[in-house]
Parts: C-alpha cells; structure tokens; sequence
C-alpha cells in the first residue's frame, strides 16, 4: 500500500530521532517517525551525558522534561590510569561551573520521545523500516517490513549504529584493526560513587562508572574484540571474571553490590560511513557512524546533529535550495562540528592502549589541574577539541607541573 508523500520520515526514536523530531516541529513540519521497538526500550550506553546536552534539550524544548527525572548531576570526569594514578578534571567555562548528567537511557529516551509526540510527531512503535528507498536522484523514501512504501521528501536515518539507513549511503563497514565489544551492568550497592564519572584505564581496555544515585550505578567494560571470545554462552561470569582481572579496583567498590538484571553486551562498536547524506536521505547520530564511546559524547552528538540537520531540510522542503544542495550542507557541517574531536578520540585511544604511555600522560595531567579541566571540557562538548591537537596544549604537557 502506498501512502501520501510526508515531508519528513524519521527512521528510529533514540535521541537523534526524537531530537530532529522536536526540532522540525518547531518549524512547523509534518514529522512520521517510525521506531522498530516499543518504548520503554533499552540502549547499551554508558548513561554520561556531557554538559553540552543541557543547551541542545533546552533548544528542542525538553530540558524541563529531562530535569523532571531528576538526573545525578555530573560535575566532572576522574580518570584512573593502569598504575592507580588518578586525574579530575571539572566542567568548568571560565569562572562558570557546568554540570552532565547520568540517568538510565530507558528514562531519558522514553522522555524524549514522548516530548516529540507532544509537539505533534505521528510517532509509530513496533514499526521497523526495512530500507530507504532509492531512485536515480536519491532518496524517495522507506518501505517497511512488513512491505508498506512510504513516500517522504526527506528521510532522516536516526536508527543507531549499523542502521537500515546507511545501506543507502552503501560501503558501511566496521573497523578491520578496531574491533571492541562492550558490556554494560547496572549495579545496586557500588561503594565510593561521587558526582564525577570515573573511567578506569585497564589491561586491553577500559571500564566506565556512571553513579545513577548515591549508591547505584552504570558499569561498563570496553575490551578488544578477542577477549569476547571468552564470553560466549557465560556473560554473567565473564564480566565478574573481568571485573576481577582487568579492573580490581572496580571489583572491589562492588564486591557487595546487587546486580539489578543480568549484564548485555554489544559489537563491534566501530562502523564507519563512507557519507552522512544524499538527496532525500540524511544520516543523524550513530547511523552516522560510531567509534568508540570513551569520550561520552553519543547522545549529545546524537542530538547535535539533529540541530545540524533542521536548517537544510527546512530549506529544502521551503524551496530554497535544493535537496543536493541540503545533503551537502549538512555532510560538510557535520564533519566541521566532529573533526576535531574525532581525531581527539583517536589519539585517545592509543594512548589507552599502551599502559606506559596511559600512565606516564595520567601523571603529568595530575599536576596540572587547568590542563585536565580542559580535557574534561573537551569531553563535555563545551570547549572545541581542536586546542587538545595543537602545541600549545602539548607544551602544557611537557612543562613541570604548577
Ligand atoms: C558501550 C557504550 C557506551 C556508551 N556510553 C555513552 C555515554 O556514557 N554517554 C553518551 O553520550 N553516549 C554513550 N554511548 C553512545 C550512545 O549510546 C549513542 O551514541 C546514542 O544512543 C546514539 O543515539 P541514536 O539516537 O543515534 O541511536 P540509538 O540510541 O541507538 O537509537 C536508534 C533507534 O532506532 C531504532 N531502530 C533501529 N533500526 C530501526 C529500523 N530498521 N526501523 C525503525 N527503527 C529502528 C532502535 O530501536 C532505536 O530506538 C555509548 C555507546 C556504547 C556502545
């Protein structure tokens, strides 16, 4: 069955999908978002959200829905380096102190995507898209599962990592060299939680704690690929095991802890995407590929480019430029808003890769604590990553602590 056209197909109601949603409703445009699960659904994720989301929810409008979760405020980042050495950085802009937050993504995204149903989203659940459909000039829309076509003048691919979407773009692949799983507990009874998330560097990996409230926490482990191995069929044991092995210190504050469900696990992480757009199809958040989670930037970057997205498709279905014209716009300012931090990513993970070099860059930045504020800023999407990749941030590096 073939339906009218729609302006605008949103495929997946994660937060890129319920952002786009909120932001072309303030437009005034006609949305169809169309999300495989039914909500409340779960999403492997480490549950930090930089400062940055705080100024994205608020221009959507839905900061207030979110703060009605009451979400652990984050004030900071603690880093603990192979040998123990600890550095903290806080979010802090000039004299200004800022805050992330950590709340359970079943929460966050159910929230979210109620907020867009409200501002007037036609939002199905239990409605998974099986491809975006193409002709000779691009995109013309999507046709389901269950073989219904939908027409839409644009499509926005919001269905997370290795999406039906990207199939479009075609070339999507995962990393040959970088190949990471990760596996993610909720925990009842973690001693030691403070307001700062706390990322323990480890033997082949790290594992990342998200304090959900004094005493309950995130914990989430990011190995090679190869140590997976080890999981097949025991993931409960495999993640005590690892815990134990890889992060003592981590084992020990939740030695007494309950867990609340069993643990899940996820990969390969990294899928790469050879382009973010095409006429009629643009790619939002994970669909737009996805690395490596240690610098926590998914769900504001997920939202961030729901922001990036608005303005081209809003021209483009007013007429002003065309629907070429808005793919490429919106591919050359995604890659201007991500660049940076990216390669900042990268570099980041080879330096958790060697415990020396980990150990010997965690001692420097303990005395230095305007260095780590910095770093930590970079994390949280409020300071541009671009100062971490030039010398004068090096020097910083190299000179005696203050
Ligand atoms: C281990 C791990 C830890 C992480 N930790 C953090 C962190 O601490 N902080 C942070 O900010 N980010 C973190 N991230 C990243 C973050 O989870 C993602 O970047 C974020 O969820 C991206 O949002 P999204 O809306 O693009 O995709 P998703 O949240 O994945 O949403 C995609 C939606 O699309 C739907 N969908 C999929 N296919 C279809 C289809 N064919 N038809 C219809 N619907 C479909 C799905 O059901 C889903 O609801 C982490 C990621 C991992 C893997």
């Amino acid at each position: 069955m073939s339906q009218a056209e729609r302006e605008v197909v949103i495929v997946g109601g994660g937060p890129a999908g319920a952002a786009a949603a909120l932001f072309l409703r303030q437009q005034g445009v006609d949305v169809l978002l169309l999300e495989a699960a039914r909500f409340p659904r779960d999403k492997i994720c480490g549950e930090g959200v930089s400062p940055e989301a705080w100024r994205l929810l608020r221009a959507m409008g839905a900061a207030e829905d979110v703060a009605r979760l009451a979400p652990r405020p984050l004030r900071g980042m603690r880093v603990i380096a192979p040998d123990g050495t600890v550095f903290e950085g806080v979010y802090r802009r000039g004299g200004e102190t800022l805050t992330g937050f950590a709340v359970r993504r079943t929460r966050l995204d159910a929230t979210l995507l109620d907020a867009a149903r409200r501002a007037g989203a036609e939002v199905r659940e239990g409605a998974r898209v099986a491809e975006a459909v193409r002709s000779a000039g691009g995109v013309t829309g999507v046709r389901m599962q269950d073989g219904e076509s939908i027409r839409a003048r644009f499509v926005l691919g919001c269905d997370g990592r290795w999406g039906a979407c990207a199939r479009a773009v075609g070339g999507l692949r995962g990393s040959r060299f970088f190949r990471r799983f990760a596996l993610r507990l909720h925990l009842e009874g973690v001693a030691g939680l403070g307001s700062v998330g706390e990322m323990h560097v480890g033997r082949g990996g790290y594992c990342g704690i998200a304090p959900l409230s004094d005493t309950s926490a995130n914990v989430a482990f990011v190995l090679d690929a190869s140590a997976f191995a080890a999981a097949a069929g025991r993931l409960e044991d495999f993640a005590r095991e690892t815990l134990a092995q890889r992060f003592p210190a981590v084992a020990a504050r939740c030695r007494d802890a309950k867990w609340l469900g069993p643990p899940r696990a996820i990969g390969p992480l990294a899928v790469s995407v050879p382009r973010r757009a095409l006429p009629g199809l643009l790619l939002l958040g994970d669909a737009a590929g996805f690395y490596d989670p240690f610098t926590g930037e998914g769900v504001t970057l997920a939202l961030r480019s729901a922001e990036l997205a608005v303005g081209p498709v809003v021209d483009a279905l007013h007429g002003r430029v065309s629907s070429a014209a808005a793919a490429a716009r919106y591919e050359r300012e995604y890659a201007g808003a991500t660049r940076d931090k990216f390669r900042l990513n990268r570099l980041l993970q080879w330096v958790v890769a060697w415990p020396a070099v980990a150990n010997a860059v965690a001692r420097r930045l303990r005395a230095r604590p305007r260095t780590c504020d910095e770093l930590v800023g970079i994390a949280g999407d409020f300071v541009p990553a671009r100062r971490a990749l030039g010398p004068r941030f090096l020097l910083q590096l190299l000179q005696p602590g203050a």
